[in-house]
């Protein structure tokens, strides 16, 4: 694997992946301490939408959640959107330093076990064939496979995105919905899926649609429980 490849050339835990600084191999994540504490670790979220809930907040679950229409049971998400996360996922995304996947899999996991959320198989968010193509590997499947060797959940690769949606973070919720109806599909009849629990995996959770779309064709083939697992989520908007 690519990714593999790349982990032997790129020696874990010599360098912060944030700021660049040394730091001591047994620093957690391959952050320095500085970066550690300047990340926003979601300890308190919406127990639906998984968006960092204030402390002051009474109730375990946000405005949105209250009126909203997620079929899946709980997303969770690891840290709060900034401009260093931005940067990672920019770097993973785009920059091909697919090595983070590695780090951003191992917060998932500390996370998943600290929520006690456990699942039957793990399902990464699809890439069009097209993007693809362009981008060479798919980051949420990178994710998903490092979380694997983890927490030795098998990743079924079963979801695909029938139809090239581009530029949706540029659109409202309503827009993405109606843009994202219909685009996903299950890649065979995947009877392996049905009873059991599956977690999604994303690098951003920003309204849900995807996730929730993708839920839609899982639960629609006989899942049981649906999980989402990202790493960075914003602050819901009012
Ligand atoms: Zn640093
Ligand atoms: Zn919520």
């Amino acid at each position: 694997m690519i990714s593999d490849i790349i982990n032997y050339i790129y020696p874990r835990n010599i360098k912060c992946i944030i700021c660049k600084n040394p730091i001591s191999k047994n620093n957690s994540y391959s952050l320095c301490k500085d970066c550690f504490n300047k990340l926003n670790f979601i300890n308190k979220g919406c127990l639906i939408c998984g968006k960092p809930l204030t402390d002051f907040y009474k109730n375990d679950i946000c405005l949105n959640c209250e009126t909203n229409e997620y079929v899946f049971t709980r997303a969770l998400s690891c840290i709060e959107y900034d401009d260093n996360i931005h940067k990672l996922i920019y770097s993973l995304k785009y920059g091909a330093k697919t090595y983070l996947s590695y780090n951003i899999a191992e917060i998932m996991n500390d996370k998943l076990q600290y929520e006690n959320i456990n699942v039957d198989y793990i399902i990464p968010v699809p890439l069009h064939k097209k993007r693809l193509r362009k981008r060479g590997y798919n980051q949420s499947l990178l994710i998903a496979n490092q979380l694997s060797k983890i927490n030795k959940k098998e990743v079924l690769d079963i979801v695909v995105r029938s139809k090239n949606t581009d530029f949706l973070s540029k659109l409202s919720k309503k827009e993405r919905i109606k843009k994202l109806q219909n685009v996903f599909t299950l890649s065979k009849n995947e009877n392996r899926i049905y009873k059991k629990d599956l977690l999604i995996v994303d690098d951003i959770f920003t309204t849900g649609t995807t996730t929730n779309e993708i839920s839609k064709n899982l639960l629609n083939s006989g899942a049981s429980k649906i999980y989402v697992i990202t790493f960075a989520t914003g602050k819901n908007i009012y």
